[in-house]
């Protein structure tokens, strides 16, 4: 009986640990790795298991750096069942195919490139054939109920608070005499977020992979959120020009709507139009509405009173590209919501291309923006940007409000783990070193005891609790 990691071992993508109890072996997330070419690289190499032997695979959430190889693993002979929240399942679907348009997208354009220096054709990672052929390996499955999946293999998932359908897995293993319960965080929500509920507490388990994205530091408070957000929607209608939002399709986005919506008076939201130009993040938006079942009690009061997400009544939702191209006749008053979320690629770069030289023009960044995007350039002040090898001046203004995120923070963390009851031993997963390092250190001054930190490649036996290839990690 052990755990092996596969993948997200001091890095934040790619999350993959594989299970083993008896001859069974089962995948916790089998995710896409994310960032630059060196990560798209990786994700074409083969597997560090062979997909043949996995008997099922337990999915945290629909994240693609949590569920986006999952395609892949059915393509090179993977056979099982993929257990998953149910709601969890539909935004795969939405996921997965998008994915695989982008990479029909990247891999005829790249190939068109290696025609024209007598290079072979290269094939996409994964085909939207691909991708609805591995949907049919889903088995849903509702919060709070426990199922054997293989002999000596019972899970149970938990509302995780991070995205609709995201989950804590609870995993009871035996094998022989030996009985361990695992405890996978996947990812963990934001307590006091909007919408989703705070991820749920667990007071049991032997083990607990944690996820430690924010383990170094602690968001903004939400109120200071809120206010600056007024502030900025105020300057903005002010200078009378349009604010452009990357965002995110899945969550942030839904985030935001509701903001809008639930600060409607406050922020004077009637006198804009507001347009939802991101076709993924239209879909996204349906799956939040029709599972109302899993908002928090708050979000649940304003369903009943309507005045929730479809309560914005100058929404537009805009899905083909003539009717987002029409955006850019838009002068003034208009707040267009598209992605990608870096700026990476998505209808916000022709927003861009059309409104970034305006001095009128406000951006809002209301997420996370890694190094080397065109939006950590925009945050960082850059008085030019490239789009499409031309090169624009930048003369909107661009606004960063902190304090949005999915992920738990430090404390939020923290805090969590104060709900076991005995001590568990803590691997934490899904983190860059910096963080985990805090984390580690900050879990050892406030809970008396030090996690471990998962290497890749790393093997926990369950059985004498200890890794079997690399040293203990705690100091
Ligand atoms: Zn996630």
């Amino acid at each position: 009986m052990h755990i092996e990691f596969h993948g997200a071992a001091q890095e934040v993508t790619g999350s993959c640990h594989l299970v083993q109890v008896g001859h069974y072996r089962v995948l916790l997330d089998c995710g896409l790795i994310q960032g630059g070419k060196y990560g798209e690289q990786r994700n074409a190499e083969p597997f560090s298991f062979d997909p043949k032997q996995i008997d099922a695979v337990v999915l945290s959430h629909s994240h693609l750096d949590h569920c986006g190889r999952i395609p892949l693993l059915v393509k090179r002979g993977f056979k099982g069942p993929v257990y998953t929240q149910k709601v969890c399942r539909e935004m795969c679907g939405i996921m997965f195919r998008d994915a695989a348009n982008i990479y029909d997208h990247d891999t005829k354009t790249l190939n068109r490139k290696r025609a024209r220096k007598h290079l072979p054709p290269v094939e996409p990672l994964y085909t939207a054939d691909d991708a609805e052929k591995a949907l049919k390996h889903f088995q849903p499955m509702a919060y709070d109920v426990e199922d054997e999946i293989l002999p000596g293999i019972r899970i149970r998932f938990k509302d995780a608070g991070h995205i609709i359908g995201s989950s804590i897995v609870e995993l009871w293993l035996e094998d022989g005499k030996h009985r361990r319960k695992v405890v996978f965080t996947g990812d963990l929500g934001h307590s006091d977020a909007p919408i989703l509920r705070d991820p749920t507490p667990i007071h049991q388990a032997d083990v607990v992979l944690m996820e430690s994205t924010y383990g170094g530091r602690c968001h903004r408070p939400w109120q200071e959120s809120m206010d600056e957000m007024g502030e900025i929607l105020n300057d903005a209608a002010n200078s009378k020009g349009n604010i452009l939002i990357p965002s995110f399709a899945v969550g942030r986005t839904q985030e935001l709507l509701y903001l809008f919506s639930e600060n409607f008076d406050a922020w004077n939201m009637g006198r804009w139009q507001i347009f939802l130009d991101s076709p993924m993040a239209i879909e996204a938006t349906e799956v939040y509405l029709n599972h109302c079942e899993l908002y928090n009690k708050e979000a649940k009061q304003r369903v009943l009173n309507h005045e929730s997400l479809d309560s914005l009544t100058n929404l537009r939702l805009t899905k083909t590209p003539e009717e987002s191209m029409a955006l850019n006749r838009i002068a003034s008053g208009a707040i267009i919501i598209a992605g990608s979320g870096m700026c990476e690629g998505g209808r916000i770069r022709h927003h861009f291309k059309c409104q970034l030289w305006k001095r009128n023009t406000k951006v809002l960044m209301v997420g996370f923006q890694a190094k080397g995007t065109l939006g950590r350039q925009l945050v960082e002040g850059a008085e030019t940007v490239k789009l499409w090898g031309e090169t624009i001046s930048v003369g909107a203004s661009v606004y960063t409000v902190g304090g949005f995120s999915a992920h738990a923070d430090q404390d939020g963390l923290i805090n969590w783990l104060k709900h076991f009851k005995k001590q568990p031993k803590v691997v934490l997963v899904h983190g860059e070193p910096g963080a985990q390092d805090a984390l580690q250190h900050e879990v050892g001054n406030r809970l008396g005891y030090f996690p471990d930190i998962a290497k890749p490649g790393q093997k926990l036996d369950l059985i004498r609790m200890s890794y079997d290839n690399a040293e203990n990690q705690a100091s």
